[in-house]
């Protein structure tokens, strides 16, 4: 029986990085997925295939719009629709190819198959062609990330009732794409395939969208993208589907009560995801896990009530972000090495890729108000940005909230072009308790996107920005 020191079962960007760093640390590591292709769901239906869309579809979109503007004329745009995918794939396999390099590189033994843990710290690898095999192992990371939602009313046919996985592949533009949930892939796919040609409606059970963003720049957000043709239908419960001459009409029931239909091509569901547990093991294993969210209990050095069974990313408590799913991983790996390491979960920051992009570190400005801390809040918006100016990107603000006493950063929101790239710095300063003058006295390189960053923080310190 093969023998290591770890185990990982589930190679997503928790799982993978966990295998790397805990080899690069002196360990003997397997790590199992069922896919044939590590890199978990960012790698093969997250993170990358959607952002290789968006970049895509933005490029389009831009081409087709907004050259004019710049004085560049450009006749006859049209899209290649198989040519985007083909890129999309590409990307998806340059990068999932990586991770075996790095596996090879560190020595990491990758095993095809299902991981079922077993007592004693034992897992059994179910193989494609029916085969099995038993490692023995000193430690196991579980790591098998999450599952998509389906609506029990409302079951995946893929072709009308579809998935993200589905939506990241249509093989033709819709004409009319219903979107139900406006969270991350909602708007996001739903950006995709508007800016490619579809009529996108979204129909969403709260009264806003984006439930854990701050409400002011979900608020714009929703005007920004009516601006660009998505439309939205707030405090809409939705009931059914049913599919009739190539068409699928979703059936509705809004906050009066009264029923409505919407009829598309494809209905896309983005509900939400759950840890996925399916024939791990987990209850023979007696592994402690949350019956209700799925999620696996764990102390702060990620170890389940199993002794030497451990769980991280999607798994376990926190966002579902690739980013937290691999910092978790190499802080598991560093704590079993017996060095020191956390996570900490108050600094992780959230991005939405859509345009202009949405990026924030720490709580909402709702949740500081309602926590009864007296706070400032500081803005700049784009619109007066050299730099945005410059790209004719001027949508957007940034908004950083401070403790009104100590001036500490105790949030940062921002709405607006690269906020992606942006929010690094507003991260770095949270993690470290900076304070708004911290990040106003700091030099920002002039005419850049994060002069804006560094206004908004002297709005917050001094009371006013320099240039509104
Ligand atoms: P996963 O990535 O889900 O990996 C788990 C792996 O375990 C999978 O490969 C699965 O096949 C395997 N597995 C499961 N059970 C077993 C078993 N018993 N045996 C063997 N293998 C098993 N996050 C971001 O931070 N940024 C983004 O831009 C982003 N975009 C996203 C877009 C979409 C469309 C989706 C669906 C998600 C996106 N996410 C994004 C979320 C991100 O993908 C997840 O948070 C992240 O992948 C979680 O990592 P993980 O390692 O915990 O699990
Ligand atoms: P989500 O939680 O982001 O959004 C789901 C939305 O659906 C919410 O607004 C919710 O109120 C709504 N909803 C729930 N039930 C509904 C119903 N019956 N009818 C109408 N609306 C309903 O979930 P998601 O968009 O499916 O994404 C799943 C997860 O994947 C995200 O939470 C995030 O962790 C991850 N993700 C991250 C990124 C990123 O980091 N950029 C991108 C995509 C996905």
């Amino acid at each position: 029986m093969a023998s290591f020191d770890l185990v990982v079962i589930g190679g997503g960007p928790g799982g993978y990085v966990a295998a790397i760093r805990a080899a690069q640390l002196g360990m003997s590591v397997a790590c199992i997925d069922k896919r044939p292709a590590f890199g978990g769901t960012c790698l093969n239906v997250g993170c990358i295939p959607s952002k290789a869309l968006l970049d895509s579809s933005e490029l389009f979109h831009l081409t087709s719009h907004n050259l004019g503007r710049h004085g560049i004329s450009v006749s006859k745009v049209s899209l290649d629709l198989a040519a985007l995918m083909k890129r999309k794939d590409g990307v998806v396999k340059s990068l999932t190819d990586g991770i075996g390099f790095l596996f090879k590189k560190n020595k990491i033994t990758p095993f095809t198959g299902t991981g079922k843990l077993l007592a004693g710290n034992k897992v059994q690898v179910n193989k494609a062609d029916g085969s099995t095999e038993t490692l023995e192992a000193k430690n196991v990371l579980l790591a098998t990330g999450s599952e998509i939602i389906e609506l029990p009313f409302m079951k995946f046919d893929h072709e009308y009732v579809v998935n993200s996985t589905d939506a990241l592949k249509f093989s033709s533009v819709p004409k009319h794409l219903i979107v139900v949930g406006g969270g991350y892939i909602g708007l996001e796919l739903g950006s995709v395939w508007a800016r490619l040609g579809s009529k996108v409606t979204v129909l969403e059970f709260l009264p806003r969208i984006l439930p854990l963003t701050d409400g002011e720049l979900a608020g714009m957000v929703k005007k920004s993208l009516e601006k660009q043709g998505l439309e939205f239908h707030l405090d809409t419960k939705v009931t059914g589907a049913k599919v009739s001459r190539g068409q699928v009409t979703v059936t509705t029931t809004g906050k009066d009560g009264a029923e409505k239909t919407f009829t598309g091509d494809k209905v896309l569901v983005a509900v939400g995801r759950k840890p996925f547990i399916d024939g791990l093991g987990l209850t023979e294993a007696g592994v402690k896990f949350d019956p209700k969210t799925n999620r696996v209990e764990i102390n702060d050095k990620y170890q389940t009530n199993v002794p030497g069974v451990y769980a991280v990313g999607d798994l376990v408590a926190g966002p579902m972000l690739a980013h937290k799913a691999m910092e978790e991983g190499v802080a598991f790996a560093e704590i079993l090495a017996g060095k020191p390491a956390h996570v900490n979960h108050d600094t992780i920051p959230s991005v939405i890729y859509i345009w202009p992009e949405v990026s924030s570190v720490g709580p909402t400005e709702e949740q500081i108000k309602e926590s009864g801390r007296a706070y400032k809040v500081g803005k700049f918006p784009f619109s007066v940005s050299p730099r945005a100016k410059c790209m004719d990107e001027s949508e957007g603000v940034v908004k950083i909230i401070t403790d009104a006493a100590t001036d500490r950063v105790l949030a940062v929101h921002i709405f607006g072009p690269r906020a992606s790239d942006m929010i690094a710095e507003a991260v770095t300063i949270v993690e470290f308790k900076g304070s708004a003058e911290d990040i106003a006295r700091i030099t920002h390189a002039h005419p850049t996107l994060s002069e804006s960053m560094a206004e908004a923080a002297r709005a917050a310190w001094a009371g006013a920005p320099l240039h509104a």
